[in-house]
């Protein structure tokens, strides 16, 4: 996968520069210790115009992850959104990924730094998981302790546990994993957000153990509009296997129903699921192709 050519350009600290001439410091913490905040946002070729979806909530969520671990952001929110359209016509990107990151200043203590640099790039990426149902595990790697870290932070260090457990998934022939949480209750995938259909209503685990997503809180939005009740609480590997459905959600993946769970096979039909309505009811908002009764 190329993210970038000779002529791609990157937003760096206020300025558009070539993604090849773009250069950052070796002696900072965020490539040392993982310790930096980034998005992933998505912007979709509508039939109105490009829209980056839900924007704002995207670095509104940045900005919060700087301020719960302590990483300087001092940049205006409408002019990064701004930065931003301007980012994807420099490139000609009309559906596309795009990536914020804040990173520290050179500085190789474990103190917090002073000064922050901000990136956005973009570039174009198809739905993460693919676009059929996926067979998942449940990991053997957890979600990391929310009293170890900033557990809501979408921060760069965090991730060292996603790709593990991906990693470790894909190595075991299944398509992505499942991760619990430091209780033992059904957490998220490593980079998505789980919900689960029993008996015409949707489950979700609880905030506290995972990253509270973007794409989460519009599902639940979309079950308001359409009637569909959803129930917030700690979930158990047995109640996840005994359902009849589950799907997993998020910025990249979108909504991707799962077929499997370790052994375990979904007795529901996909087609015939709450979570296949709200894939299509999810790419008609995305697109702009509904209107909803009420804004979301
Ligand atoms: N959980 C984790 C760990 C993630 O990395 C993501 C992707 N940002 C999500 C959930 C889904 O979040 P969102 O819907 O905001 O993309």
């Amino acid at each position: 996968m190329n993210y970038y050519n000779s002529n791609t350009v990157v937003y760096l600290n206020g300025e558009f520069v070539k993604a090849n001439e773009a250069n950052t410091d070796l002696y900072g913490q965020s490539l040392h210790y993982g310790f930096a905040a980034f998005e992933g946002i998505r912007a979709y070729k509508t039939h109105n115009a490009t829209r980056i979806f839900k924007a704002r909530e995207h670095y509104e969520r940045l900005k919060r992850s700087c301020d719960l671990t302590g990483i300087p952001f001092n940049w205006d929110i409408d002019d990064l959104i701004k930065q931003t359209y301007r980012l994807l016509e420099l490139n000609n990107l009309k559906d596309a990924y795009i990536r914020p990151l804040v990173f520290s200043e050179p500085q190789m203590t474990l103190i917090a730094p002073e000064k922050t640099s901000i990136m956005l790039c973009a570039w174009e990426w198809g739905a993460y998981l693919g676009d059929r149902q996926l067979k998942v595990c449940i990991s053997s790697f957890e979600r990391p302790n929310p009293k170890s870290t900033k557990i809501e932070a979408k921060i760069s260090g965090n991730y060292v546990n996603s790709i593990l457990a991906t990693t470790d998934a894909k190595n075991r022939g299944f398509d992505e994993a499942l991760l619990l949480d430091a209780n033992g209750f059904v957490a998220e995938a490593p980079g998505a957000n789980i919900f689960i259909e029993k008996n015409g209503k949707l489950y979700t685990p609880t905030k506290g153990n995972i990253l509270p997503g973007i794409t989460r809180a519009t599902i639940i939005e979309l079950c308001r509009v359409l009637d569909i009740e959803v129930i917030e609480k700690e979930i158990t590997l047995d109640f996840l296997k005994s359902a009849d459905g589950a799907f997993l959600c998020g910025t990249a993946a979108e909504v991707v129903g799962i077929h499997t769970v370790d052994e375990t096979v979904f007795r529901q039909r996909w087609r015939d699921s709450i979570g296949a309505t709200l894939q299509r009811a999810y790419k008609n908002l995305v697109l702009e192709k509904v209107n909803y009764e009420v804004i979301i």
